[in-house]
């Protein structure tokens, strides 16, 4: 399994060292022709405005966005949250819009305003998370397909699930709980096995995955 990690900007090591903790060849995406033979990527926390700045220059955004689009795999952390909404409440910027959730940037105030708190997260299990929040945006609303995997006290939701593709309004990355990043790969182990986001069986991944990686290089 290769995980890749968007590396432009923010905290994506921290990211490739808790996949390299769990055993999984991760690798930094800085321009397209890494993102060859990915099973899943991963948005790293940081600044989304300068991340997404850094995608067009380096024309990343487009075959990003048409990798997510045809299925593959996305955690975003934080700032990755941002850029994987369809939209931004308080905030006008394009995103690669591959959740249908509504965000609100820097919901929980400043820099300074940053918190800690036991999360609960029970497609985790029962254990709560120690979820740090860093200038986090906050998930405002979700459309139908979208699961809510965790809400503050407050009713706050800060992490949910599409498909394949996770949003995490924190930073499981900072912290030493693994249990997040497993979780993310095994929607990309269900995703290797089926080639589909769902849950049908079949093994279609490995000819639609070089196809698709084809047809973006053909494009670029
Ligand atoms: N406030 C940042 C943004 O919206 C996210 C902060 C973070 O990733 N810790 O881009």
């Amino acid at each position: 399994m290769k995980i890749g990690v968007l590396a432009l900007q923010g905290d994506f090591i921290e990211h490739i060292s808790t996949l390299k903790e769990l055993g999984v060849e991760a690798i930094p995406v800085r321009k397209p022709d890494e993102l060859k033979d990915l099973d899943g990527l991963i948005f790293p926390g940081g600044e989304s405005t300068t991340i997404t700045n850094l995608m067009c220059s380096s024309s990343l955004f487009k075959p990003l966005k048409e990798l997510a689009q045809a299925g593959l795999p996305v955690m975003g952390t934080c700032a990755g949250t941002v850029l994987m909404a369809k939209k931004i409440s308080n905030f006008n910027m394009a995103t690669l819009a591959l959740m249908d959730i509504e965000v609100r940037r820097n919901a929980f105030g400043r820099q300074v305003a940053s918190f800690e708190t036991e999360l609960l997260i029970p497609a985790l299990g029962d254990k709560p998370f120690p979820a740090i929040f860093i200038r986090a945006p906050l998930i405002l609303s979700t459309g139908s397909g979208v699961e809510i995997l965790a809400r503050l006290d407050s009713g706050t939701i800060v992490a949910a699930r599409q498909g394949s593709k996770l949003a995490i309004t924190f930073h499981p990355e900072l912290g030493s709980d693994l249990r997040l990043h497993s979780y993310f790969l095994e929607i990309v182990a269900g995703y290797q096995l089926t080639g589909e986001e769902g849950t049908q069986r079949g093994n279609k991944k490995t000819s639609r995955k070089s196809t698709l990686y084809q047809s973006i290089k053909d494009q670029s």
